[in-house]
Order: structure tokens, then C-alpha cells, then sequence
């Protein structure tokens, strides 16, 4: 595999370029990541219930080079013949003044809303599903097919899920039901782990969402990681830790074993939608946990 990377600051906003060459993708896929801005979450929403100190010698142990407490939010746009991708659509206009900062990447980026073609979404927490409505509530990407799983979508459309989902997320189901519901026409609804599009297939890893699901791209070198590995400062060193940041802090740590050990096989490249530095980079086994080297 051929690899040409190049990293461009534009208005701000790092750009980050991979292009893929060869195994039969005559004229892609090239991949960016574009940032929709970053978070700002209180601690014991991303933490609980490690102690401070817990926290704090994760981190450190990690040699994560960002602030945790603000981590970024990385989306993949995915450009092969035909074809304009988003992994995710970001957070839009109403979530954090921190985030949605996506629109204006693309632009910078030279891609008009209407272009893309498809958005592949990992899960429907904020960050990542609200912005396929715009400014005034309308669709933001007007022409794309939206794909989520299955088990998303019935988790996020039960008007049960509110009262179970705890406190601290009840505006998180609100929203994306009437999300889901606004973009219902522009909905394609996968299973577990089909080909969601040539070349693009699903990995579920579910634990962050019940249908958390990641991507396998360009014939597997390459996998959109979403939520999957998140708090990735902690869960790489420590990855049978549970944290909140999980809807199913159990289940997530019991993905994180195979999935890690997929990302850190050598041929693999990881883009993580909280990991620092542009979030690309390779996953590299270390003693019993993991670790992210950016590239
Ligand atoms: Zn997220």
C-alpha cells in the first residue's frame, strides 16, 4: 500500500490526509478528518466512578499529549469516485458552543452540504447524530443517505428509552429520537455486521451505545473506531476499567479486548472520534494494555 499524508492548517482547522492507493480502489478512498470543535464534560460524567487520582495516573501513564477534559471531536469524510462520506455528522448548532464547528470545515475543505452522499453513523449520542439538522432545523446534508444500525435505531426511537437511560442522558434521548424521526425519509437502517457500502463494512462494538458500531474501510486497513475505545486515555492502559462514559460500562470493557487487539493488528490504521492529534494513528499492544501512537 502506497501512503501520501499530508497536513494542511487552513482557517484554523487541521486537516489531516491519508490517502489510500492500490488493492483494486483505482482513485481512492481518500480520507480527512475534519473537527467539529471539542467537548467540554464534567468529569464525573466521563470518569465516575474512578477517583481523581485513578484518573489522573491513567492519564499520565497514557502520554496522551491532550487535556482529557476537552477532548476533540474528530469526524472521517471518506472521498472515492462517486462517492462523498461522513462518519458521523457532528454535533450541529444546538449541543455544546464548543462543537459543531463541522459545517465550516467542510467548507473549508471545498465540499458543499449537498455533496455528500452518505452519512455512516457510529451512534446516535450528540456529538454525533445532531448535526444532520441545520441552523433552522432542517436537513444539514439534504441529498445523503443517513445509515445507522438496527439496534440503534430501535434503542433511539423506543419512547421507552427516556425514562430508562438515567438522568444524565435524558436530553440525549429526546434529541435523538427527534432527530432520527426528522431525518426519517434520508434513513437506511443496517444490520450487525453488513457491507453498509462497497468497501465499508460495520464492526458492531456495542457498550458505548447498544448499537455502537465501528467501520472497517479500504479493504480493513483502516477502521473508524467512533466511541468504541472511549476515555482511549484510560481504556488503552486499563482496558477492562469501566467508566461511565459508557452506557454499559460492562459490556463496553468487554468489547474493548477483541477490538483492540483488531486495531493493533500491524497493517491496521485506527481514527478515533475523541483520540488526539487528528485522531489517526496505529494502536500498538503494550504489556497488557494498549497504546495510540498519532501520526
Ligand atoms: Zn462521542
Amino acid at each position: 500500500m502506497e501512503l501520501r499524508r499530508r497536513d494542511i492548517l487552513k482557517g484554523g482547522l487541521l486537516l489531516t490526509t491519508l490517502g489510500l492507493a492500490g488493492r483494486g480502489w483505482a482513485g481512492g478512498p481518500e480520507l480527512t478528518v475534519l473537527s467539529d470543535g471539542f467537548l467540554t464534560l464534567p468529569p464525573a460524567f466521563l470518569y465516575g466512578p474512578l477517583s481523581e487520582e485513578e484518573v489522573a495516573a491513567a492519564i499520565a501513564e497514557s502520554g496522551f499529549p491532550v487535556d482529557p477534559l476537552t477532548p476533540p471531536c474528530n469526524v472521517t469524510l471518506l472521498r472515492e469516485a462517486g462517492r462523498t462520506v461522513l462518519f458521523d455528522a457532528g454535533a450541529g448548532p444546538e449541543f455544546l458552543p464548543s462543537t459543531g464547528d463541522l459545517p465550516g470545515a467542510l467548507e473549508a475543505a471545498g465540499i458543499a452540504p449537498d455533496e455528500v452522499t452518505d452519512i455512516v453513523l457510529t451512534h446516535a449520542h450528540p456529538d454525533h447524530l445532531w448535526g444532520v439538522l441545520d441552523d433552522f432545523g432542517d436537513p444539514a446534508f439534504p441529498e445523503a443517505v443517513i445509515h445507522i444500525s438496527a439496534t440503534e435505531h430501535a434503542y433511539w426511537s423506543d419512547p421507552g428509552t427516556v425514562e430508562t437511560i438515567g438522568e444524565a442522558r435524558q436530553s440525549f434521548a429526546v434529541g435523538a429520537a427527534r432527530r432520527l424521526s426528522d431525518v426519517a425519509d434520508q434513513l437506511r437502517v443496517f444490520e450487525d455486521d453488513a457491507e453498509v457500502l462497497p468497501g465499508i463494512t460495520a464492526l458492531p462494538t456495542p457498550g458505548h451505545t447498544p448499537g455502537h458500531t465501528s467501520f472497517a474501510v479500504g479493504g480493513g486497513e483502516t477502521v473508524i473506531v467512533g466511541d468504541a475505545i472511549a476515555n482511549a486515555h484510560i481504556a488503552m492502559v486499563r482496558p477492562g476499567v469501566e467508566t461511565a462514559n459508557d452506557q454499559d460500562p460492562a459490556r463496553a470493557a468487554a468489547t474493548r479486548p477483541e477490538f483492540l487487539a483488531r486495531l493493533a493488528q500491524p497493517t491496521t490504521r485506527a481514527i478515533g472520534f475523541h483520540w488526539p492529534a487528528g485522531g489517526i494513528g496505529r494502536v500498538t499492544q503494550d504489556g497488557d494494555g494498549y497504546r495510540f501512537l498519532p501520526e
